[in-house]
């Protein structure tokens, strides 16, 4: 009795120190962790390398081979051996049940500057690509704002930037892909080749229909500064029509800028961001502003500034692709409440942010439990024409600000018919004149608001209304977040046609987990959060 009293005193304190607990431990070994991965991938790279792309796919096909000619007793489905640390979802796919095959390839392999291609091995970063790409004057398509996001981890999930309202997903900018099936066979899948309808179903697959060691994707030219203008709004009503025109959703022909967010920071408080490639002359200097210096304010909170008056200012490009890093969008203030403060930017901004691989690494069953009870860490792609209501329901549910919204095309490639894991879009939503819809992606990552105030919370009850929101619109909920859906629920929200069709044709029906066993989360989240869901009274 008096042991649970302390234990429960201990837990509280640490939950209302939190920032102290990861300032003075997690920091520190977060950094020194880092550099010893940083040495382990500098080694492995430096291995790789010796040998050809072509080598180290064949010693993938072997393996692969290998499996297949074990008795079925000893056939395990396949997985690869990245840890699961080194991934950025918050989930822990128990990879002990599998037979892992490592997927060691890291390399850039070749730019084609006249056909605006970049073709690369899947476990090259975002970080990687920004820094061979910019440079040569261009930039992926479409990326991801964190550093270490692998262009196969967004592949096989899925991948969006405020670039994906003239681009859609990054699954639009995937020209190949180089797949080792089950059989063993290495093969190259394009939208027009006999493997397109493998093509349309390996976004969102998530390893589960077979292993990817190449891809070819497509990039822009750029300039090196993005011009950024910043539009305060002070009313839902204002933030949701000024997205839709500005997006395109309107208008096929309006002229849209190369990068479109908002940032919800109340119901009715916005700022859009509206920014474009551009040069910087001699009269623009004064307005350049690195916002990813250590020692400068988080993205967010510089963004905020501007709710009172609008403004604009030059972001070198790297530093506009990578600005949500350094606070892990808003994450890292859930962590380090003082994370923000100008003295502790000042002294100790350089060791922010905790690596993801770290935090993950030295998840105990409790934090573990805590990701999806206390905290709330969502991506959904919704109709861009729902943001009232999304945000609402948001609100409603989960209480907590800033809320993200990227703009994205959702196509309708084959007039209808099955077309993957995502729907083509009812014909009532294509922007007119064209085979697409404008979506958005709502981010909602934070603490919930009754968690905050240790009111009335119950996170199963939070996350199962907004799937249904989501499954009613015609939404789909990112699969690198826990999902609290049933399979019953999960095949009403994604199409699984095509994806059944694909598995019988590829093999892969004991060889691959199927989708939903892959993404589901390893713990019984839904009784989980029940056993968290705080009452009024408590
Ligand atoms: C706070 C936060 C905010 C986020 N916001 C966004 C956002 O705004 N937009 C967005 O697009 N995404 C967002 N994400 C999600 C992120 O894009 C995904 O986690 C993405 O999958 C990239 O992560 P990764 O490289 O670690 O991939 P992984 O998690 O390693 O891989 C994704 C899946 O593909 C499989 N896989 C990977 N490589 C291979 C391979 N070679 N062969 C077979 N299978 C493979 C993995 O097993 C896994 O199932 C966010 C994530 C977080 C934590």
């Amino acid at each position: 009795m008096v042991l649970e009293r302390v234990k429960a005193k201990a837990i509280r304190w640490l939950e209302d120190n939190r920032g102290l607990v990861i300032v003075l431990f997690c920091l520190p070994a977060s950094f020194l962790f880092d550099l010893f991965i940083q040495l382990r991938i500098y080694l492995d790279r430096k291995f790789s390398t010796v040998t050809s792309h072509k080598q180290r796919v064949q010693k993938i096909q072997d393996q692969v081979t290998e499996w297949s000619k074990l008795p079925k007793s000893e056939k395990k489905p396949l997985c690869t051996a990245r840890p699961n640390w080194l991934s950025l979802s918050t989930t822990f796919f128990d990879k002990k049940k599998c037979h892992q095959v490592p997927i060691d390839l890291h390399d850039v392999l070749s730019l084609d500057e006249k056909n605006l291609t970049v073709t690369v091995e899947p476990n090259v970063t975002v970080r990687e690509i920004c820094k061979y790409l910019i440079p040569k004057g261009y930039t992926l398509a479409v990326t991801l704002e964190i550093g270490d996001a692998t262009l196969g981890g967004l592949a096989f999930g899925v991948g969006m930037t405020t670039y994906s309202h003239k681009v859609g997903l990054y699954q639009e900018a995937i020209v190949s892909y180089e797949v080792v099936t089950a059989d063993g066979n290495m093969i190259t899948v394009t939208d027009s080749n006999e493997h397109s309808d493998l093509f349309y179903c390996l976004p969102w697959s998530h390893g589960t229909l077979g292993f990817l060691v190449g891809l070819t994707l497509r990039i822009v030219k750029v300039k090196p500064y993005v011009h950024m203008q910043y539009i305060p709004c002070h009313s839902q009503d204002e933030y949701c029509q000024k997205i839709m025109e500005l997006s395109g959703a309107t208008n096929k022909d309006t002229k849209v800028a190369d990068y479109l967010e908002v940032t919800i920071y109340d119901k009715n408080e916005a700022v859009i961001m509206v920014g474009n490639f551009a040069d910087v002359d001699s009269r623009s200097k004064p307005k350049i502003n690195d916002v990813c210096w250590f020692y400068k304010p988080w993205f967010y909170k510089h963004v905020e500034t501007f709710l009172r008056k609008g403004g604009e200012e030059y972001i070198p490009l790297e530093s506009y692709l990578l600005r949500h890093n350094r606070a892990i969008f808003w994450v890292l203030e859930s962590m380090i409440p003082f994370g923000n403060h100008p003295v502790f930017r000042a002294f100790l901004g350089w060791l922010c942010p905790p690596k993801p691989a770290f935090l993950k690494f030295t998840t105990t069953q409790a934090v573990r439990e805590m990701t999806f009870a206390k905290q709330v860490f969502q991506d959904i792609v919704m109709p861009l024409d729902t943001l009232k209501e999304q945000v609402d329901t948001a609100v409603k549910l989960f209480d907590t600000y800033p809320l993200l919204v990227y703009p994205c095309r959702i196509y309708d490639h084959k007039g209808g018919a099955p077309q993957g894991q995502l729907r083509a879009p009812p014909k009532s939503r294509l922007v007119p004149g064209t085979n697409y819809s404008m979506f958005n992606d709502l981010g909602v990552y934070g603490t919930p608001g009754p968690v905050e105030r240790r009111e009335a919370y119950n996170p199963t009850y939070a996350m199962r209304a907004m799937e249904k929101f989501t499954r009613d619109v015609g939404g789909y909920s990112f699969l690198y977040a826990d999902i609290f859906m049933s399979e019953e629920e999960f095949n009403e929200m994604f199409d699984m046609t095509l994806y059944n069709q694909v598995r019988a044709k590829y093999y892969c029906d004991g060889a691959f987990p199927r989708l939903y066993d892959k993404v589901k989360p390893e713990i019984d989240v839904i009784a989980i959060g029940e056993t968290y869901a705080v009452k009024k009274d408590e």
